[in-house]
Order: C-alpha cells, then sequence, then structure tokens
C-alpha cells in the first residue's frame, strides 16, 4: 500500500498538526496526531468541519479528539491500519526532511564562518574587507537565524520520534493478548491472510487449531482464575514448543491458532501432536497450597492451504478436523481428510 501523501505534504501536514496540537494543549498522542493530521491533509471534510466546530465551541479536548478518532477511524480494523501505516510512512519522510534540513543549516553555517575567519585574517585588501565585513555582519545574522530553525527542527523531531515509539507500542498492545501475551486474533487473521496471498504452491503452509478439553469442567472444579493461569501455560507450551517463522495465537477463549510457514501437512501433524504430548504431561499445582491439580489435554485439528483457496475454507477445514478430534473422544490429533493419527495413550 502506497502512502497518499507526498514528502513535502506530509511534512507540511505533520508540522501544522503538532503546533495546533500545543496551540490547543492537546496531547500529541499517536490518536490525536492522527486526527489533527488528517485535519491540515483535508481529505475528509467531515472531520475539518467536526474538528471546527469543536475548537469553535471550546470544547476540543483529549477525549473529544478520541471521539472524533473513534468516528473516522475505527469503522473497520483495516481502516485503522491504513492510517497508522500512512503515519507511519509520513513520520518517516519528515524525520528525513528534518534530517537533511539539518545537515544542510550547519554546512551552510560553517561554511560561513571559515569564510569570515579568512577574510578577517586578510587585511592587504581594506576595501574589499570591509565591503565583505557587511556581508558577513548579514550572513552572520543568517546563520543565527538558521541556528534557531535547526533548534526548532531538532525539537520537532524528538517530539515526531516519541510519537513514533508510542504509535508502535500502541500497534503492538492492540496485536497482543493481555492474558498470555502471545499474538491475538487479529494479528493472527492478518498475518494468515498475509501468508495465504503470498503461498505459492512450492511452499507449503499449515494452520493448527488447538482447543482445551473440558475447560468449562476445569473451571468450574477450580475456578476461574486457575483457568486463566491454564491459558498461560498452553500460551507458554506453545511459545517454547515451536520456533522459527510459526506464530502461536489466542483465538479465542481456551481455544489457539498456530500458523505453520513452510510446512506440509505430515509434518504439521507431527509438531501438533509434539504439542499434544507436552500438554498432557504438565503437572498443574495450586501456588498456595502445592496441591496438584487434574491434568489438562487438548484437542488439534490440522489442515493445509491449497492453492488458490482463501482463508476461510483452510480454517474451517482445521476446524473440521478439531472437531472430529472432539468427537472421538479428545486428547488427540486429527489431520484434515485423515483418520485419526493419534489416540489416548
Ligand atoms: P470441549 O472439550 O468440548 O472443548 O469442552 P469445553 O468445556 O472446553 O468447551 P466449552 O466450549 O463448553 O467451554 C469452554 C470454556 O472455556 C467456557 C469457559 O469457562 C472457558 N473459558 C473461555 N475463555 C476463558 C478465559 O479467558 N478464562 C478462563 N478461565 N476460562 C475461559
Ligand atoms: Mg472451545
Ligand atoms: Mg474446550
Amino acid at each position: 500500500m502506497r502512502s497518499a501523501y507526498k514528502t513535502k505534504e506530509a511534512a507540511r501536514h505533520a508540522t501544522a498538526a503538532l503546533a495546533r496540537m500545543r496551540e490547543l494543549e492537546i496531547p500529541p498522542t499517536p490518536v490525536n496526531f492522527s486526527v489533527w493530521f488528517e485535519y491540515f491533509a483535508g481529505t475528509r471534510a467531515e472531520l475539518v468541519r467536526d474538528l471546527d466546530g469543536l475548537v469553535e465551541s471550546g470544547a476540543c479536548s483529549d477525549e473529544k479528539c478520541y471521539d472524533v478518532f473513534v468516528r473516522y477511524f475505527s469503522q473497520n480494523d483495516s481502516n485503522v491500519a491504513e492510517a497508522a501505516a500512512d503515519i507511519e510512512r509520513s513520520i518517516g519522510n519528515v524525520l528525513q526532511h528534518m534530517a537533511a534540513a539539518g545537515k544542510n543549516a550547519s554546512g551552510y553555517r560553517e561554511a560561513l564562518s571559515s569564510l569570515t575567519e579568512q577574510l578577517t585574517e586578510n587585511d592587504s585588501l581594506p576595501d574589499v574587507r570591509r565591503a565583505v565585513e557587511e556581508m558577513v555582519t548579514e550572513t552572520n545574522s543568517m546563520a543565527a537565524r538558521t541556528q534557531e530553525l535547526e533548534g526548532r527542527l531538532s525539537d520537532s523531531s524528538q517530539e515526531i520520534s516519541t510519537l513514533r515509539l508510542q504509535l508502535e507500542s500502541a500497534r503492538r498492545e492492540a496485536l497482543t493478548d493481555g492474558l498470555t501475551g502471545i499474538a491475538n486474533r487479529k494479528y493472527f487473521d492478518l498475518t494468515l491472510s498475509k501468508h495465504v496471498q503470498a503461498a505459492t504452491p512450492e511452499e507449503p503452509l499449515s494452520l493448527l487449531l488447538l482447543d482445551i478439553d473440558h475447560f468449562k469442567q476445569f473451571n468450574d472444579r477450580y475456578g476461574h482464575q486457575l483457568g486463566d493461569q491454564v491459558l498461560r501455560l498452553v500460551a507458554q507450551t506453545l511459545g517454547q514448543s515451536l520456533k522459527g517463522r510459526d506464530l502461536p495465537a489466542r483465538y479465542g477463549g481456551e481455544e489457539f491458532g498456530i500458523l505453520l510457514p513452510e510446512t506440509a501437512l505430515m509434518d504439521a501433524t507431527t509438531v501438533a501432536d509434539q504439542i499434544r504430548q507436552i500438554i498432557s504431561k504438565k503437572q498443574i499445582v495450586r501456588r498456595n497450597n502445592g496441591e496438584t491439580l487434574s491434568r489438562i489435554t487438548v484437542s488439534i485439528g490440522v489442515a493445509q492451504y491449497r492453492d488458490g483457496e482463501d482463508v476461510s475454507s483452510l480454517v474451517e477445514r482445521a476446524d473440521q478436523a478439531l472437531y472430529r478430534a472432539k468427537n472421538s473422544g479428545r486428547n488427540r490429533v486429527v489431520a484434515e481428510d485423515q483418520a485419526i493419527l493419534s489416540v489416548v495413550k
């Protein structure tokens, strides 16, 4: 996806947005920056009208800017992602611009001061010297102005770097599951779509769907908090058992999705069975009294991407395989279109 803005344009909007936020005493968070950047870009007349209205009525605050952001940017996730990517790119452009401007300005100042020195040392040409003295004074004051501009550019540049870090951490947070710390469903779906779009017949791609067995019973027996501990344990086990480009994610309540790039069905089934076995051997201990709780098991469905299909049919086949694993007794791995590959030992 390309940025909709050209570098200079974006730099202008970004600078204007930062200045306006400072003027209105609105914190320059990524959300507020997005809103005000869009305001100066002027591509949405309604957003401009809304913000003008807020400013006129003196009601333009951090909270109101957030409302505007929700109204115009979060109608769907891809809008937000696009806006974030656009802003990110614009910020990068502005930073490059500023660094270049800063370099030019200091180079110019150095050239001027060396010229001044040369001229001051040369007293054999008094007329020339007098004539040039004026020029030196003038250029010195220009150098001072340039230095001031450099200072301002560097302030803005720092402000934008901070903004970039905040944006980065907001994005990371938005893609992470709060309970387990691994990728959330949104991140998983995005990554799965990307892999499916880039898939070639030579590079297999497999998907595992894992669901904890009789988890409701576990919660009913030991309580939700211990249930949460189990979810964290499963996530941790996935993190330890997988490597490279494999992506484990919390797919739903007690369901996990695992994306295995460059992996065909048979290998994916082997990985799934290793995971199943590791989890079934974990001992769960109640922290406060050391009591050993009943073990947990998982069922896993496995499917491999087929050339040309869309994401939903791949997920559907993994889900059907999982359903069969559940129906045939749980604590097992079932691959699409195959007999049950592993049974309780
Ligand atoms: P099955 O073997 O068929 O999967 O049975 P199950 O009990 O695991 O499945 P069911 O769909 O009936 O129940 C899922 C349970 O998962 C319901 C809920 O108690 C539990 N659960 C879902 N999300 C969370 C969570 O975030 N924390 C905890 N502690 N439990 C959760
Ligand atoms: Mg479930
Ligand atoms: Mg379950």
